[in-house]
Order: C-alpha cells, then sequence, then structure tokens
C-alpha cells in the first residue's frame, strides 16, 4: 500500500477539480505544485484592494449547466458581463461586432441597414471561398471593420500577416445584429467574488498540497508514494521533450498601479491599430465594479498591458499554437502517453489544448467520473 490514492501535479483548475472529487470520495490525494502558488493560471493576487489577474484577465462563462453548478459551490459569482471596447486611433467602438458597432462605424439604425451594409462591402471585395483569415472577416463584417478593429490587432497578436493565418481564429468572435454587447455566447457569466485563488483554496479545503515542488525534479520519489499520477504539466516536459517542443503563443504583461481611481472606465480596452504596441489594457477594478468586498469604492487602480511575444523554450506557456505541425506532435506525444503506467495526462498543458475554464473542469468531471466507474 502506498502512501497516497492520487498524487496530482498541477493545482490548477484541472488538477484542483479532480483533487476535489477524488478527495470527497473518499480517496488520499497529494497535490503538487511547482509554482509558489496554488490555482495555476488563474491566479489573482490583491494590490491595494484590487484583485489582479496574474496570468492574464479569466472571464468565466458557460453553457454547461453541470460545471456551472459546480464552480458555485466554491465561490459566489457576480454579475460581470464582458463588454470591452476598441480603440482605434482615438476612435472608440463597442466589442463584440454588433449594432453598436456598426451604427458608430456606418450611422445605420436598423440591422437590415447594417446586413446590407456588410453586403454591399463583401460584394465589392469579390471574394468566395474564405482562404485566409482577412478574407474570412471581409465576408464577415465588411471592409471598413476589417480594417480598423481586426487587421492590426490580429497581426499585432499572432505576428503574422492576415493573409497567413487561418479563417478558423476569427469566427470565435460573434457577429450580433442586435443591440447587446455581450462578449459571449454564454448562459451564465461572472467573476467569483473574492478571486480566482480564494475559490481554487476552497476546493483543495482539507487536501494536502506542497508548493514550489517539481515532480519532473523528483519523479522517482513521488511515483513511489502514490498509485497513480494525475499530471497537469506540459507533456513535452514529461518525456524530456525527447520528440521535440511543442510551441505555444506567449502574452507579456506590464502591470502598473495608478494614483487614481478611474483609467480607462472598462475592464478591458483592445487597441486595434498596428502601431500602440500593447493589444489591449485591462483595468482590473471593473470586473468587481471598482468596488471591494463591502461595496466601498477603491480609490487606486491597477492596469496590465498585454504585449504579443514570440515564445521560446523555457517561456510560461500560454495558449497551445493550433497548427499542422504542433497538432502532429502533439498526437505522438499523446501515443507515448497512452503507454505510460498509472499516469493520466490532463488540462491545457498536458493535452495541449486551447481550453476554457469551463471545458477543462468538464474534462477533469469526465476523467473522475471514469476513474470512479
Ligand atoms: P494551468 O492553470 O496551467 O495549471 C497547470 C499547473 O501545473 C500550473 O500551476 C503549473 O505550475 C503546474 N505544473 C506544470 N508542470 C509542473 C511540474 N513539473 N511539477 C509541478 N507542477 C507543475 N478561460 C476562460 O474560460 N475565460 C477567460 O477569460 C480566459 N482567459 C485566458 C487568458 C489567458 C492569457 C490564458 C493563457 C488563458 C485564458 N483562459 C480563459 C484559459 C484558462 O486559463 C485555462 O482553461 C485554465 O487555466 C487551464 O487550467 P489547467 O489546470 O489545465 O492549467
Ligand atoms: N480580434 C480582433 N479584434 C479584436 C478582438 C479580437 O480582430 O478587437 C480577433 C483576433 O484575431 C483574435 C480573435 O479575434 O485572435 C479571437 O479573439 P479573442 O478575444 O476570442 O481571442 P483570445 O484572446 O481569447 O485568443
Amino acid at each position: 500500500m502506498k502512501q497516497y490514492d492520487t498524487l496530482i501535479v498541477g493545482s490548477g483548475l484541472f488538477g484542483a477539480t479532480v483533487a476535489y472529487c477524488l478527495n470527497k470520495a473518499g480517496k488520499k490525494v497529494l497535490v503538487i505544485d511547482k509554482r509558489p502558488h496554488i490555482a495555476g493560471n488563474v491566479y489573482t493576487e490583491k494590490m491595494e484592494g484590487i484583485i489582479v489577474h496574474k496570468y492574464g484577465a479569466h472571464i468565466f462563462h458557460t453553457n454547461n449547466r453541470e460545471v456551472w453548478r459546480f464552480v458555485n459551490q466554491f465561490a459566489e459569482f457576480n454579475r460581470f458581463t464582458n463588454s470591452p471596447v476598441a480603440n482605434y486611433k482615438g476612435e472608440i467602438y463597442s466589442l463584440p461586432f454588433s449594432m453598436y458597432t456598426f451604427n458608430k462605424m456606418w450611422g445605420v439604425v436598423t440591422p437590415e441597414e447594417a446586413k446590407a451594409k456588410i453586403e454591399e462591402q463583401k460584394a465589392a471585395a469579390g471574394i468566395e471561398e474564405p482562404k485566409n483569415l482577412e478574407e474570412q472577416a471581409i465576408r464577415l463584417v465588411g471592409t471598413d471593420i476589417y480594417q480598423k478593429l481586426i487587421k492590426g490587432y490580429t497581426e499585432k497578436q499572432w505576428g503574422r500577416d492576415c493573409t497567413e493565418l487561418p479563417p478558423f481564429i476569427i469566427k470565435r468572435l460573434p457577429v450580433r445584429f442586435t443591440y447587446d454587447n455581450n462578449y459571449f455566447n454564454a448562459l451564465f457569466q461572472g467573476i467569483p467574488v473574492g478571486g480566482y485563488t480564494k475559490m481554487v483554496e476552497n476546493m483543495l479545503e482539507g487536501i494536502e498540497v506542497k508548493l514550489n515542488t517539481d515532480y519532473l525534479d523528483h519523479r522517482e520519489e513521488f511515483n513511489a508514494m502514490a498509485e497513480q499520477v494525475i499530471y497537469t504539466g506540459p507533456i513535452d516536459a514529461y518525456f524530456g521533450f525527447e520528440l521535440g517542443t511543442l510551441e505555444y503563443r506567449k502574452v507579456d504583461f506590464e502591470t502598473e498601479l495608478l494614483d487614481m481611481p478611474n483609467f480607462q472606465g472598462n475592464a478591458a480596452v483592445n487597441y486595434t491599430d498596428r502601431e500602440t504596441p500593447w493589444t489591449r489594457i485591462i483595468e482590473h477594478k471593473w470586473f468587481e465594479f471598482g468596488k471591494d468586498e463591502n461595496g466601498n469604492d477603491l480609490p487606486k487602480t491597477v492596469i496590465s498591458r498585454e504585449y504579443s511575444a514570440q515564445w521560446k523554450p523555457g517561456d510560461e506557456p500560454y495558449y497551445p499554437v493550433n497548427d499542422a505541425k504542433n497538432g502532429a506532435l502533439y498526437q505522438k506525444y499523446a501515443a507515448l502517453a497512452k503507454e505510460e503506467p498509472n499516469v493520466i495526462f490532463g488540462g491545457r498543458l498536458g493535452e495541449y489544448k486551447y481550453y476554457d475554464m469551463d471545458q477543462v473542469i468538464a474534462s477533469a468531471l469526465e476523467l473522475v467520473k471514469k476513474l470512479n466507474s
């Protein structure tokens, strides 16, 4: 008999969900993380009373009732709805693309007028089957919106020309012919009151957690302690990069505390021109409507400028790159992973998958069902 039934490598949402469920089912669980804190990439920390999203802004949104019920056991969610604005050389537009955007761009008032304007620009561009992101964008919203709100932002974000990017990237963005500027098509949306770290702390209550502990540096020792391992770190690192390195897209954050109550009047402002070096600025306090947990106004503000950057091995892995080359390499690692006795790979890094938070939780809940059946 080993000391633990399950060792969970990584205290992000995947690891914490599995840990909570197995612990509840009476299993003895140990969670380790190489970082000095729990919660993985959803980690939040307070600065002058403001909850700061350290690894990028995280807005919880889902259509999955089971996941929504699950997370609501650990946190109360506020009514935050993501409605970013775009700043194109000082012109302000509402995002995602809705009647507010079309009205500001063209002065049109009805959905019919907006559709006619897009049709007119689409026809002038003469695109049949979109072959790249530029053509896809023009087909969806016309040339003006493409030029002012998509081209510069996308090229900064992906470091490539829109004509060299696949059409599907832009399909994530809603296009609406209503006056609804909610960024997400989701039944449920909000931010956990008190921050994500507090939510994950609640998930891990009563479970042993060791921080600053890298599994890969002590693999034998940990394997000897547990019957099975759930590994949520990068799959290529687990195998010592023996088949090559999977690539990521990186974001650099420049965070500043400002001695003013209101910098930009919104949680997210996208800078959609090509020249501004950052892609967007997040003003964290607006995720909580500018108030602390007791409803008091906060006198200062914290902003984070986001820069898209070239990822290199050793950097923080943010977004998996969904292209053919990396997809094929991942498949090879996945085949090795299948053969690994008593180890299950999960989460954003373990499965090299662009998961939203609700999807990562759903995937962890599925795994637990399998393990318990
Ligand atoms: P992670 O949170 O990365 O957790 C993995 C953990 O494993 C980490 O803590 C890491 O330190 C640890 N680890 C790795 N290797 C080892 C090792 N060898 N030993 C010990 N520990 C190890 N989703 C949304 O739904 N809404 C959003 O608004 C949103 N915004 C995002 C913004 C950004 C910039 C990014 C990058 C992602 C965003 N996401 C968003 C996605 C969300 O962050 C992920 O779905 C989620 O955090 C993934 O959880 P995870 O547990 O799989 O991975
Ligand atoms: N996008 C854009 N202008 C914007 C916001 C987004 O052109 O102001 C495009 C861009 O190509 C981006 C894609 O829409 O990659 C998806 O946007 P989302 O915010 O969903 O991207 P994420 O940051 O989640 O990858």
